[in-house]
């Protein structure tokens, strides 16, 4: 194998920082991470950034299809180059935060698996555009920063358990795998890596009867971290026409003490109180005569 550095080097890349260029160097790490997608001759791939193709090269060997996307057109046309001859390698230019899995899972009859090396800066954005698809995607393999995989894996009770890590985890199983250090990069980035996987549940872990309100809630519960469940609640702009009681009695009902921190609440029973919150907060108000 070429190693990266030649290959960049060849092609005269300036990494770009404003589109997160790091660039994997070590083959080791390169392999860990294409195996840890579990990638099969039955599996359609989508490789988010793919870069100058190191890692796409090693899940092409496994892969029935690999879809790799990537925004830079330097990079586009060292792809080509780099990849040519792997005839079950497609790339896809342009933005992953527009791409459409629907579209590449209908033309398989396949769910697809998404893997990458993914842009720091759209971190967040990215796992909430696999959550839009989550119906056609099975799994993600993903290196993040490690501050953000320790919040989207955190329990509850953690200092790192927040929005993310409930609103993730209430559609996900997620792991950490394994942490990759800045050397492993070039440019070295100022931050840690690790490696999340994670696998779409058939099912959401509490049948939502609605998606949004349930997201409103948890934003709302960790609005102020060290307020008790109550006081946030209170406050949240949504739950503006539902009266404290009415709260009191919703959180009575999904056996809550509304003095307990958001933190301390499990991702099943945010989905629970979402539920019950959401049921009376359908009930129209009642004027009595
Ligand atoms: N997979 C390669 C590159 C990782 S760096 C490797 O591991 O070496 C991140 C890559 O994502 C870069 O190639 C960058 O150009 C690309 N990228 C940045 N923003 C993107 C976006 N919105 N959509 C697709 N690719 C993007």
């Amino acid at each position: 194998m070429v190693s990266p550095k030649e290959i960049l080097k060849q092609y005269e890349i300036k990494p770009r920082k404003k589109l997160g260029q790091s660039f994997l160097l070590d083959v080791n790490t390169i392999h860990k991470i294409a195996a840890a997608g579990g990638i099969s001759s039955d599996d359609v791939v989508v490789e988010i950034g793919a870069g100058i193709g190191v890692l796409t090269k090693d899940i092409a060997q496994n892969a029935r299809r690999v879809i790799a996307v990537e925004i830079d057109p330097r990079l586009v046309t060292a792809l080509q180059q780099q990849l040519a001859g792997h005839d079950n390698v497609e790339i896809a230019s342009g933005d992953i935060l527009k791409f459409d899995f629907a579209s590449i899972a209908d033309q398989y009859k396949s769910k697809v698996k998404v893997i990458g090396n993914v842009p720091y800066n759209i971190s967040s954005p990215v796992i909430f555009h696999l959550l839009s698809y989550r119906s056609v995607i099975s799994d993600f393999t993903l290196m993040l920063q490690k501050e953000v995989v320790e919040r989207l894996v955190a329990p509850p009770d953690n200092k790192s358990y927040g929005v993310p890590s409930v609103i993730l985890q209430m559609f996900a199983v997620v792991e950490k795998i394994f942490d990759v250090p800045a050397s492993c990069f070039y440019p070295r980035p100022k931050v840690e890596s690790s490696i999340i996987r994670g696998i779409f549940r058939q099912k959401p872990l509490v049948e939502l009867a609605d998606e949004a309100f349930f997201s409103r809630l948890v934003k709302a519960a960790f609005a102020q971290r060290r307020k008790t469940l109550m006081n946030n609640l209170k406050k949240a702009a949504f739950l503006a026409n539902v009266s404290e009681e009415k709260i009191k009695e919703a959180l009575d009902k999904a056996q809550i003490d509304g003095k307990r921190r958001g933190e301390t609440l499990s991702v099943k029973e945010f989905g629970q109180l979402s539920n019950i919150l959401k049921q009376t907060f359908n009930l129209l108000p009642v004027i009595q005569l």
